[in-house]
Order: structure tokens, then C-alpha cells, then sequence
């Protein structure tokens, strides 16, 4: 039997000819082949899909390694004494935070939640620095019992702190977490105590005067990706400052300045048009700002241990998304469109990053300007607003990079289940790191009352 296939009508467009303008897929108006990944550290975009499904999220080992290393390489060459802490917040999946941890790096939390996910993956409590905001009592209970290193973010929390000492009868060691001006807008004044306004050395006199706590240590994290090492510089020159004022007025050794984290990934924010090949900072230049800053204003012989959060600046760049074509369209502007199966539920960095958008095979033909949409039913599903691609056949995957900074944590479950997460090895392994959702994760904490039971079947 003879079926006939009537071919599917597209409006035509005229697109105007830009003699001489380039876009990222080469500029003749013909897609020459840049911008295709076939692999991802040697494992195939075909094959990792057709093991785990699309969308997939893929973490490298090796990059992750790497830029862990070139981090601790600048930081520990210029400076004797310092420590690197994994910001759970940003990317807390077990196998991210084993690597970090083998590595080195102690672990940094601010909830409790997180606080048992890293003991529960066997980090112990001194190799533990609990920050935050909310800190629930017991929690700090079982902080202070285990050693953890806790920074104080208000007056409220000196006062659960000092209950506790009270609790347990011991003397804890505790950190302030500052806030002030470095130059940085909006300036993050939300979390700790202020400097400028004296508010910092409240908290200290408040501490000294109560007599049950030991302050050892300042703590500050200024924002993220903060593409201005000088604003690091004025952060340690005011942290330094400050830590000789409590040494002299209070007689508190300051042992530690963590300046937290914030440094950015080669990542292209929205609104910055320069690569971020030329946009963002080397690391070198934050460590060689940071550690000029602390040799010039520390006293002689004074090592007080520099702590780094470490966060996005570590992790992004290891982490990719495929994701694959499921339609195409054209808008009513004449704007081409496209359906992937990932949207903005799980790439949150969407809305302030544009990424860096690969191919998985050759296309031929004519690229113009289109918009990536998810597939959640909801207009802000947008993963890329405009973008110049070749045409795009169903079954096309993208990849998406970097996406490791904060998607895998606050990714959430809406409309569609969320995907597997797997990890390439240093020697091409694939391990899955965390399986793709089914609808028993979803109910499984869910009860129906009895009464309405069957009502309407
Ligand atoms: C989120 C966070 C970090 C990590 O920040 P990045 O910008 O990802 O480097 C470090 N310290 C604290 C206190 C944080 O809240």
C-alpha cells in the first residue's frame, strides 16, 4: 500500500544578509561545523544518552580535579596557611563532595541539613565550618559537641551559643560573620554583623562581656561572581584590621579569616557581551590580590589561617546538560523555536547565564536567530532567549555548559521528573551518580485522608 506523506508547511522568512558579521557559528550563513561536541571526555553524547535517557546531566572528574588543583596551587604558593572549604550549597550531590573532599577541601554548610549530609558522608565535625543564618538550637548543640567551627550571623544566635556552653559546659570556639563595604553593589548586608556601623564590635563586646564563648575567628563572603579582585583586597584589609582591634581590646587571638567564596566561573553572564575569556579574572589574579593584601597588613610573624569557600568557581565548568530537540517552530515574529526536553526547572543558573550551546553532529544549512524553550507548560521556560543556530532536526541534542554550579541543588520537581546525574572518571568510567526520578519519589511522602478515598472513582 502506497502511503503518501504530505510534508508539513513552513512559512518561509527572509532573513537579511549581514555582510561581514559573525556569529558563533561562523558568519557565512552556513553552519561550518564549530561548536559540535560529539563527547564528553571521550564518552560519546549518543551513547551516554542512550544509557541514562535525556536530558542528563554529566559531571567530569578531571575537570572538576583540575580546577580544584589550580585553585589550591594559587592560593597555596603565595600563602603558608590555607585551608579550602566545599560550599555545599552549590553543588552537595555525594560523589562532587567525596572528589572535593579527597582533594582536601573541609566541608562548608549552612543548614542542618547539610550539616548531615556531610557527616553522613563521613566528614567529622572539626572539618566542618557551619554558617548561615538559620541554625536550628539542637543543631548547634551537635555542632558545638563534635567541634565544628561555627560563624555567628546575629545576636539572637550569641545567645542560643552561649545556652549551649552553658548545656554542655565547655567554652566553644566559635567565628563572626561580618558584612561591609568593599566596594560591591548591591552590597550584601544581610547576613552577619556590619562593620562600618559598629555594629561588628557590638557583637564582640557582647561576646566578651557574656564570657562563654572563645572568638577565634571572622568570616565574610562578600557575593558571587565578584569579577573585581579589588574588592577581596578591601575585604582583607578591613577583616585584618579589625581582627588586630578584638586581639588588642578583647585579648581574642583571631586564628582564622575566612573571606568565603564568590569567585566567578568562565561562565557568560546576561548583559556582559565580552567572552568571559576576557571578562573574568584568572584566579591567580584573586590569589595574588588576596595574598598581597594579607602580607601587607598582617603583623610580622602572624599566619592566621586564610579560609577559602569554595563554590561555583570550582564546580560549573566540570558540569554539562544534554538535552534533546523534541520540536521545532516558528513564531509568529518569524522567530525560530525550539522544544528541548530540560527547561528552567532544572537549570536555574538559566536566568542569569548564557551558555555555552554545542552540537552533537554536523548540520548544514542556514543559521538565524532562534529561542530554546523547556517543556514545562509555563511561559518563563526559557533556556535561551536568542541564539544563532543551523536548523535543527528532532533527536538533535545540545549540550549545555557550564551548568555544575547550583542546578544539581536547586533544580527542583515540577511538571516533569527531574534526571539522572553520572560522573565520567579520570579514566573514562561512567558511573551513575544519581538515578533519574520516578513518580514513588514524588508520593512517597504523601497520605490521601481515608474520607476522601474512592469518592469519585
Ligand atoms: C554560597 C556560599 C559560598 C560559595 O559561593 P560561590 O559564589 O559559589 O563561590 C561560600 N560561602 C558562603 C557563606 C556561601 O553562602
Amino acid at each position: 500500500m502506497e502511503v503518501n506523506v504530505k510534508k508539513t508547511y513552513e512559512k518561509p522568512v527572509i532573513q537579511k544578509l549581514k555582510t561581514g558579521f559573525t556569529n558563533k557559528f561562523g558568519g557565512t550563513g552556513f553552519y561550518l561545523g564549530r561548536n559540535i561536541r560529539k563527547d564528553i571526555d571521550g564518552v560519546s553524547i549518543e551513547e551516554l544518552v542512550s544509557q541514562f535517557g535525556s536530558p542528563l546531566f554529566v559531571f567530569s572528574e578531571k575537570k572538576l580535579r583540575q580546577k580544584f588543583r589550580e585553585l589550591k596551587e594559587a592560593f597555596t604558593v603565595r600563602y603558608p596557611n590555607v585551608e579550602f572549604s566545599w560550599s555545599y550549597k552549590t553543588n552537595y550531590l555525594d560523589a562532587i563532595c567525596s572528589i572535593l573532599h579527597d582533594e582536601g577541601e573541609t566541608a562548608e554548610v549552612v543548614s542542618e541539613f547539610e550539616y548531615e549530609k556531610a557527616r553522613r558522608l563521613g566528614v567529622s565535625g572539626e572539618k566542618i565550618i557551619y554558617n548561615g543564618p538559620y541554625k536550628p538550637y539542637d543543631s548547634l548543640v551537635t555542632a558545638v559537641k563534635e567541634g565544628a567551627r561555627i560563624n555567628i550571623d546575629h545576636f539572637e544566635e550569641i545567645l542560643d551559643l552561649e545556652r549551649v556552653a552553658d548545656e554542655l559546659g565547655i567554652r566553644p570556639k566559635v567565628g563572626i560573620r561580618i558584612n561591609m563595604d568593599t566596594g560591591i553593589h548591591p552590597q550584601w548586608s544581610r547576613f552577619g554583623f556590619n562593620l562600618e556601623s559598629g555594629q561588628a564590635l557590638d557583637a564582640v563586646k557582647r561576646i566578651a562581656s557574656g564570657n562563654k564563648l572563645e572568638l577565634v575567628g571572622l568570616h565574610c563572603h562578600i557575593g558571587t561572581f565578584i569579577l573585581e579582585p579589588k574588592a577581596y583586597e578591601k575585604e582583607i584589609e578591613k577583616l585584618i584590621k579589625f581582627a588586630y582591634q578584638i586581639e588588642d581590646e578583647f585579648g581574642f587571638k583571631i586564628e582564622y579569616l575566612d573571606i568565603g567564596g564568590g569567585f566567578p566561573s568562565k561562565n557568560r553572564l546576561k548583559g556582559i557581551y565580552l567572552p568571559p575569556e576576557v571578562s573574568v579574572p584568572s584566579i591567580d589574579e584573586y590569589a595574588e590580590r588576596i595574598s598581597n593584601a594579607l602580607l601587607k597588613n598582617l603583623r610580622p610573624e602572624d599566619y592566621p589561617k586564610l579560609i577559602l569557600e569554595s563554590g561555583r568557581a570550582v564546580v560549573d565548568e566540570s558540569g554539562y546538560l544534554i538535552t534533546t530537540v523534541h520540536a521545532a517552530k516558528r513564531l509568529p515574529s518569524g522567530i525560530k523555536a525550539y522544544v528541548l526536553d530540560a527547561g528552567v526547572n532544572i537549570l536555574f543558573t538559566a536566568f542569569w547565564y548564557k551558555f555555552n550551546i554545542e552540537i552533537d553532529r554536523e548540520i548544514y544549512g542556514t543559521t538565524e536567530p532562534s529561542v530554546l524553550y523547556g517543556p514545562l507548560c509555563m511561559n518563563i521556560d526559557v533556556v535561551d532567549e536568542m541564539t544563532y543556530l543551523p536548523p535543527l532536526p528532532r533527536g538533535t541534542r545540545l549540550v549545555l555548559s557550564p551548568v555544575g554550579a547550583y542546578n544539581v541543588t536547586q533544580w527542583m520537581q515540577f511538571i516533569r521528573y527531574r534526571p539522572a546525574v553520572v560522573l565520567i572518571g579520570e579514566n573514562g568510567e561512567v558511573d551513575l551518580i544519581r538515578e533519574k526520578e520516578d513518580l514513588t519519589d514524588i508520593v512517597r511522602r504523601e497520605h490521601l485522608p481515608e474520607r476522601l478515598r474512592g469518592k469519585w472513582e
